[in-house]
């Protein structure tokens, strides 16, 4: 996420999904330490819990208008694999919205 084009910090749509298991660790996670209390274990799988509407890792402040991932340094491999301006990045956008519009959208659900 370090296209300039795209600020990434004031966006966020890419961690936001209805699936509460949207986010599955890969085995290059493995290593990686995330909070086990932050994850959906089922069986030999785990999932990032998104069941808030969002990654249980985004931090939002709504004033400051910014989402930050609270695990940058431990972020699964999917997060780093996925690219600001990328065709996906284009689709989170368009499903999801920026930031504010899907916080506004969430909260009233
Ligand atoms: S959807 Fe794209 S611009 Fe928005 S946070 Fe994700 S990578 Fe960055
Ligand atoms: S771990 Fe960080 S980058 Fe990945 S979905 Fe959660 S908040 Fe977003």
């Amino acid at each position: 996420m370090s296209d300039t084009a795209f600020d990434c910090v004031a966006c966020g749509a890419c961690c936001f999904s209805r699936n509460p298991r949207y986010l599955v660790l890969l085995p290059e996670d493995r290593e990686r330490d995330l909070p086990r209390d932050s994850l959906i274990v089922d069986g030999e799988r785990s999932f990032v819990d998104f069941s808030c509407g969002h990654c249980v890792h985004l931090q939002l402040d709504l004033t400051a208008g910014q989402a930050i991932c609270a695990v940058y340094d431990n972020r699964p491999e999917a997060c780093r694999a996925f690219r600001a301006g990328s065709f996906e990045c284009g689709k989170a956008i368009r499903a999801n919205g920026i930031l504010g519009e899907k916080v506004r959208e969430v909260r009233v659900a």
